[in-house]
């Protein structure tokens, strides 16, 4: 062989594993066949063969078995993305002319996808509910296609009766999606109880270590089948192999990471709920949540994510209070190693007249934080000494 054709070529047998604990990643585009007849089998089973890395790739797959054993659904499909996978969810469940009814708290992204997007470009309709069954079982129209739920919502925590819900729709034919990403699979298993399909940004706790972007759809077979042949092959918002590889490793240490995010909120959630300088704490997991005994039954825990009303709506006090922080960092996301500190009204107050901010009903003095998987002593200090800054 010429030097040119051995840098071309890989010895096949090299790639035997050779006992690696970790598996290799299948960094490659394509997969060629004998001859053929094998590829001509292959192109009869696009929903399992390998054939170009944007349908099936073995790393990606490894990895979607694995979500889709945990979250118990017959199959998972990874995203580039969150949004990736979220606007594919639901594409498969609309088309020109239906409508959809929401939960009124729900991802901004999201919200805007359907609300700004679909509407003008599909003829497709929007109803936002307060997100009670009864709200939703109201909102039905002929053409409702959709139950769009996400529980809880990542800025003020409410929570919706997920099998409430679902059990309305299943009984008029309409296919429910839900955002999952604050509990994951491990602390709300959503598929069991009726949703359809269950997503998630893997860029929060699956992924947990603020490195990659990620999303994932788990459900039935079929749905996923059908979702992987049209919306994701078509948009081709599929995950790397890289990213698969990494979230692999990150999947290893999901229960033990999810228990300590847990005990750090639970801890800084107390802290803070009985400090002066704070009016009030949003955080399903505490004995005062409004929602407590929905939340009991329906979380198996708690993650990270909480929020908080200083008791200052001045702009330049809660400034100095998010400036002065030095463990808790500021900035978009969650669900990272790193503790996070995010006051809503920064974006709020770009987009919209304080009025409108007003009428949202998010306090001014809102500050939404990811307790990470630092020392809860050291954070709640990082906290203390900057509340006691505010006074009262
Ligand atoms: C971040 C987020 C998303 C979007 O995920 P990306 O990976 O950023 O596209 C969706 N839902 C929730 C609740 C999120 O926090």
């Amino acid at each position: 062989m010429n030097k040119e054709t051995k840098l071309c070529h890989d010895d096949q047998e090299y790639f035997k594993n050779q006992g690696a604990i970790v598996p290799p990643i299948f960094q490659n585009s394509l997969f060629a066949f004998e001859d053929w007849d094998e590829i001509d089998a292959a192109f009869n089973r696009p929903e399992e063969a390998a054939i170009y890395t944007r349908g099936t790739n073995p790393t990606v797959k490894f990895v979607e078995d694995k979500i889709a054993a945990i979250a118990q659904g017959e199959k998972a499909r990874l995203f580039a993305s969150g949004m990736g996978a979220i606007s594919a969810a639901i594409l498969h469940c609309v088309k020109a002319g239906s409508h959809i009814v929401s939960a009124q708290q729900i991802y901004g992204p999201a919200n805007n996808f359907m609300h700004n997007y679909l509407t003008q470009k599909c003829g497709i309709s929007i109803s936002y509910v307060d997100g009670s069954a009864e709200s939703y079982a109201k909102a039905l129209r002929p053409e409702t296609s959709l139950f769009y739920l996400e529980s809880p919502g990542s800025v003020m925590f409410p929570v919706l009766d997920v099998p409430a819900i679902t059990q309305i729709a299943r009984k008029h034919n309409i296919k429910t999606v839900m955002d999952n990403t604050w509990a994951t699979p491990l602390f709300q298993p959503v598929l069991t109880m009726g949703v359809d399909l269950e997503v998630h940004s893997c860029s929060k706790y699956l992924g947990g270590h603020s490195d990659i972007v990620a999303g994932v759809i788990i459900g039935s077979k079929s749905d996923l089948d059908a979702i992987q042949l049209h919306e994701q092959a078509w948009l081709g918002a599929k995950m790397a192999p890289f990213e698969a590889w990494l979230l692999l490793r990150s999947l290893r240490s999901l229960p033990i990471r999810l228990r300590q995010h847990q005990h750090n909120a639970m801890a800084i959630a107390a802290f803070l709920e009985q400090h002066p300088a704070v009016a009030r704490v949003h955080y399903p997991g505490l004995g005062s949540f409004p929602q407590r005994e929905l939340a009991l039954k329906q979380f198996k825990g708690f993650s990270g994510l909480m929020s908080f009303e200083l008791a200052t709506d001045d702009l330049n006090r809660i400034k100095e209070f998010v400036d002065g922080l030095q463990l808790f960092k500021l900035g978009v996301s969650w669900g990272g190693h790193d503790s996070l500190v995010y006051p809503p009204a920064i974006s709020y107050l770009k987009e919209q007249s304080p009025e409108q901010f007003e009428a949202l009903g998010i306090p001014r003095g809102l500050i939404r934080i990811s307790v990470g998987l630092e020392h809860v002593n050291d954070l709640i200090n990082d906290l203390d000494r900057q509340l006691s800054g505010l006074g009262q």
